[in-house]
């Protein structure tokens, strides 16, 4: 085989500048200079997590079971202890981290405790929605909706940047609302959502339940945005009290309508027949309002007769929810509404359901897989099973004994990252990754 002389003078000149690169320096950036000496990031160390007990989030319950995460993902989950865990459970409760798909996350009050945002800097508001993320996350929620604002948009964008600690954001930006737009209109505001980069389309077709309820938008309108969304690949969640908006949203094939105050069972069984998820908001919404009447009067719709009704039907809620309850086979989803005030309270939804008269697992299961499918991520998170992000919690004691327990989260892990644990606080201080904090709620 002959080699021509040319070629062997290109290979030797290749060969040498490949061999100098680390040292000639000469008109590259210091970012192309650094990037010689970066090394290969290692293979991830598995952790290992051993539960006295695992709720899966599919209605299964485990007994001493160890929870492999390597990476961001949940690799094994098997019988038994390691000899040396890295998290011993043994005293608590493993449960998916929690799901709340009703949030208005960048809400807050003002720094003199008023529901209103009228003269604050950009700062203010970016620092509150940093409170309320983390405070959101701490809790246990490792994945919330916001339905919405265009502000989650940004807040999103953070977030998903990993250098701000805060839950997996779904965000609808800016509802649609105006009840005098044309089909035209919705269909093209609906277009230009997804354009934003919004994750659901937030529909309001009803008035407020404090100012009656009533159906604004026509049955027309309410299913050419469905019908839109869905061409667009994007999931509606409908605002709906009437009974009448209910079952409009139902027939437009709408993806899940929150509220459904004024909705009958038999609504309720129809719109459930049809494939369109129910998020009743009750343990979280009005009880925040009422504990925070004083930031809240005279504002928006906040008004003296709006707390009297609100004071008025506490018992009606608590009827109301029992009767939703009598539907067969509904798993209603678990959202809160959570909104100014009830940062990181988001648990007080699922709490409030199970002191009203619903079978505990069934509202865990609700907060985590059947959320998660309603938000179309029920292959990644809401399970502890192998293959799925490691979004993992533990609780202090048994829910399904003591629903309470929800209310003391001792660790939260998300996409593997350990963001509290309060068993072992001193942490370790080499991990870059692990934001460790003992701070009691
Ligand atoms: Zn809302």
């Amino acid at each position: 085989m002959i080699i021509k002389p040319s070629i062997v003078r290109a290979a030797a000149a290749l060969l040498l500048a490949t061999a100098l690169t680390p040292l000639s320096s000469a008109g590259r950036t210091l970012d192309e200079q650094m990037s010689v000496f970066v090394a290969p990031a290692p293979a991830p160390r598995p952790i290992t997590i051993h539960a006295g007990e695992l709720i899966d989030g599919t209605g299964k319950v485990m007994r001493d079971v160890t929870v492999t995460v390597l990476g961001t993902k949940i690799a094994s989950v098997t019988p038994g202890r390691p000899t040396r865990p890295t998290y011993e459970f043994a005293r608590l409760t493993v449960l998916p981290g929690l799901i709340d798909t009703h949030v208005h996350i960048t809400t807050h009050f003002n720094d003199e405790g008023r529901a209103t945002e009228k003269g604050e800097s950009g700062e203010q508001r970016g620092l509150k929605w940093s409170e309320n993320v983390w405070l959101t996350l701490i809790s246990g929620f490792t994945t919330i909706q916001s339905i919405g604002a265009d502000d989650d948009l940004v807040l999103r964008k953070a977030i998903q940047g990993g250098r701000l600690p805060g839950p997996r954001l779904l965000t609808s930006g800016q509802p649609l609302g105006d009840p005098k737009m044309s089909i035209d209109e919705i269909r093209r505001t609906v277009r230009e959502r997804k354009a934003q980069g919004v994750d659901v389309i937030k529909m309001l077709v009803t008035r407020s339940i404090r100012d009656g309820g009533g159906q604004t938008w026509s049955d027309q309108q309410i299913s050419a945005a469905c019908d839109e969304a869905r061409k667009q690949g994007l999931r509606t969640w409908v605002h709906a009290h009437a009974d009448s908006a209910v079952r409009a949203a139902a027939d437009g094939n709408c993806w899940a309508v929150t509220h459904a105050q004024l909705a009958t069972v038999e609504t309720l069984a129809y719109a459930h027949a049809k494939g369109m998820y129910i998020e009743p908001t009750f343990g979280v919404v009005q009880p925040n309002y009422m504990r925070n009447k004083a930031k809240l009067l005279g504002t928006g719709n906040y008004t003296e007769d709006a707390f009297k009704y609100m004071e008025g039907n506490v018992q009606e809620n608590r009827d109301k929810w029992r009767r939703f309850l009598t539907v067969k086979n509904i798993t209603y989803l678990s959202g809160g509404d959570t909104n100014a005030g009830a940062e990181g309270d988001n648990a007080r939804e699922i709490i409030w359901r199970v002191q009203q008269g619903q079978d505990p697992m069934r509202a865990i299961v609700a907060a985590t897989s059947v959320n998660a499918r309603a938000l179309n991520l029920g292959d990644k998170i809401g399970t502890i099973a192998p293959g799925m992000e490691a979004d993992i919690v533990a609780v202090d004691g048994d829910p399904l004994k003591d629903i309470l327990s929800l209310w003391r989260v001792r660790f939260v892990m998300k996409g593997g990252v350990v963001y509290k644990d309060l068993e072992n606080c001193a942490g370790d201080p080499l991990a870059r990754s692990a934001v460790v904090t003992c701070s009691r709620r």
